[in-house]
C-alpha cells in the first residue's frame, strides 16, 4: 500500500514523454462540411486534430459506416446558462446559485449530446466559468465562445460614444469573445434602442479591439447595423429585400432562427407566462410571427451572396433541441438540407473567424466529427438522431441503435 501511495507521489511530478493517442474512423458516407460529400473512406486522428482521410488506414476503431459522418454542428446564438428554476419558471440567466451552476452544465451536456461541438452564447457572465471548466475538460460541453455582458439598447442610458466604448473594452477584459449589442425592442415591436452615433461607436471600438459583434435587431435597427459594419446581424425580422441586399454587400452575416425558439415558447408557455416579457397576449403573437420568420429566410435564401449561418437562440427549454431549427429550415423554408448543414459547420466556422480550426473535415482541423443515423440529404429529421460525437478527439457519445 506504502509503495502505490509513494508511486503515486512521484507519479504527479513526473513529466513522462506525450503519448500520441491515434483514432482511426471509417465512414461510409461523409459530409465534409464545405458541401462535398465523401464515400467509403477514414479518418485519422491524432490526439485532439484530424491528421489524414485515407481510405487505407488501420486499424477500425470507430465503424461509423451505414451513419452519415460530417463535421460537430456550431451554433452561433445560444443563452447556454439559461434555465428554468426551482419553481420550473424561466428563470432568464437566474442567479449564482449552485443550482442555476447545475442547470447551465446540464445545458452544456445536453447541447453537446445533440451535436453541437461548439456554440456562442449572446451572453452572460455566467458563462465565462462553464467555458473555462470545458475548456479544461473538468466537464462535457461545447466549445463556448460568450459576448459576456450584452450592450442593452435604452437609448441616451446607453451612454455616450465614449462610455460604449468603454463597455466594450470591459467586456473584453472580461474574457469576451465576441461583443452582443441590442440595437432594437423586442421581435414585436420596438425601434431601435441606440443612435447611429452609439451603434457605430460600439462597432468601430469593438473592431480596433479585434473582435466581432453580432447585433440584435430587428425593423430600421438591420439597416442602421449595417451602416455601423458590424460582423453579424441576429434576428431580422422586418428587414426588407433591399437590407438583405446591403448585408450581402458588405459581407455580414445573417442570423434568423426558422422556429424551434418559437416554438420553444409555446410549448413550455406555462412557465414563461409572466410579465412583462410574456403576458398572455405575447403567445397569440408568437404564433402570428412564426409565418414571418419562415418568409424572411425563404426571401434571405433569395439574396446574391448573403452569408446564413445557423442560430437557434436555444433558451430554457431548448438547450439539446437545437437541431430542430435544420428541420424548419428545409421543411418550412425550402433550404436544401446541404446549405443548411453547411450554415452550422463551414460557413458557421467562418462567422466565427475560426475557419482554420473547426466547421470542416480536413487533416490539421479540430477533431469535431459527429455521425446521424440516417441522410439528412434525404430525409431531414435525421438529425435528430446524433448517434456518435467526438469533440477534440474525444468520444463524448457513441450509441448505435
Ligand atoms: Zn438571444
Amino acid at each position: 500500500m506504502w509503495s502505490k501511495i509513494i508511486l503515486g507521489i512521484i507519479g504527479v511530478g513526473m513529466t513522462a514523454p506525450a503519448q500520441t493517442k491515434r483514432i482511426v474512423i471509417a465512414a461510409g458516407t461523409l459530409l465534409d462540411g464545405k458541401g462535398g460529400v465523401l464515400r467509403d473512406t477514414r479518418l485519422v486522428i491524432e490526439n485532439s486534430r484530424i491528421v489524414a482521410i485515407d481510405p487505407k488506414a488501420g486499424p477500425v476503431d470507430y465503424d461509423l459506416r451505414g451513419l452519415t459522418v460530417l463535421p460537430g454542428w456550431i451554433d452561433a446564438h445560444v443563452h447556454i446558462t439559461w434555465s428554468f428554476g426551482p419553481d420550473g419558471k424561466n428563470a432568464w440567466q437566474g442567479a449564482a446559485t449552485p443550482e442555476a451552476a447545475y442547470s447551465a452544465a446540464s445545458n452544456a451536456w445536453l447541447t453537446l449530446m445533440a451535436g453541437f461541438t461548439t456554440v456562442q452564447s449572446l451572453g452572460s457572465p455566467a458563462d465565462v466559468p462553464l467555458r473555462d471548466s470545458i475548456a479544461k475538460g473538468l466537464l462535457p460541453g461545447p466549445r463556448i465562445l460568450t459576448a459576456v455582458e450584452p450592450l442593452m439598447g435604452q437609448g441616451e442610458k446607453s451612454g455616450t460614444p465614449d462610455e460604449i466604448r468603454a463597455f466594450v473594452r470591459k467586456q473584453k477584459d472580461a474574457g469576451a469573445d465576441v461583443i452582443k449589442i441590442f440595437a432594437s425592442g423586442s421581435m414585436m415591436r420596438g425601434e431601435k434602442t441606440l443612435s447611429q452615433e452609439q451603434l457605430n461607436a460600439a462597432c468601430d471600438e469593438a473592431k480596433k479591439q479585434g473582435m466581432r459583434t453580432l447585433v440584435h435587431a430587428y425593423r430600421d435597427a438591420v439597416p442602421a447595423a449595417t451602416l455601423a459594419g458590424c460582423t453579424q446581424i441576429e434576428h431580422g425580422l422586418g428587414a426588407s429585400d433591399d437590407d438583405l441586399k446591403s448585408m450581402a454587400e458588405r459581407g455580414i452575416y445573417f442570423d434568423p432562427q426558422a422556429g424551434l425558439l418559437l416554438e420553444t415558447y409555446l410549448q413550455f408557455k406555462d412557465r414563461y407566462l409572466a410579465a412583462p416579457f410574456f403576458p398572455e397576449e405575447a403567445f397569440a403573437a408568437i404564433k402570428d410571427v412564426i409565418s414571418p420568420h419562415q418568409d424572411l429566410i425563404k426571401r434571405a435564401a433569395r439574396i446574391p451572396g448573403l452569408k446564413i449561418v445557423y442560430g437557434t437562440d436555444a433558451v430554457a427549454g431548448a438547450h439539446g433541441r437545437n437541431a430542430e431549427d435544420f428541420i424548419h429550415r428545409v421543411r418550412d423554408c425550402g433550404i436544401a438540407p446541404m446549405t443548411a448543414m453547411v450554415s452550422a459547420n463551414s460557413l458557421g466556422a467562418e462567422a466565427l473567424g475560426m475557419a482554420g480550426k473547426i466547421g470542416s473535415i480536413a487533416p490539421g482541423l479540430e477533431a469535431d466529427i459527429i455521425a446521424l443515423d440516417g441522410d439528412p440529404m434525404n430525409d431531414i429529421t435525421a438529425v435528430r438522431r446524433v448517434v456518435f460525437v467526438m469533440k477534440g478527439g474525444v468520444v463524448y457519445k457513441n450509441i448505435r441503435r
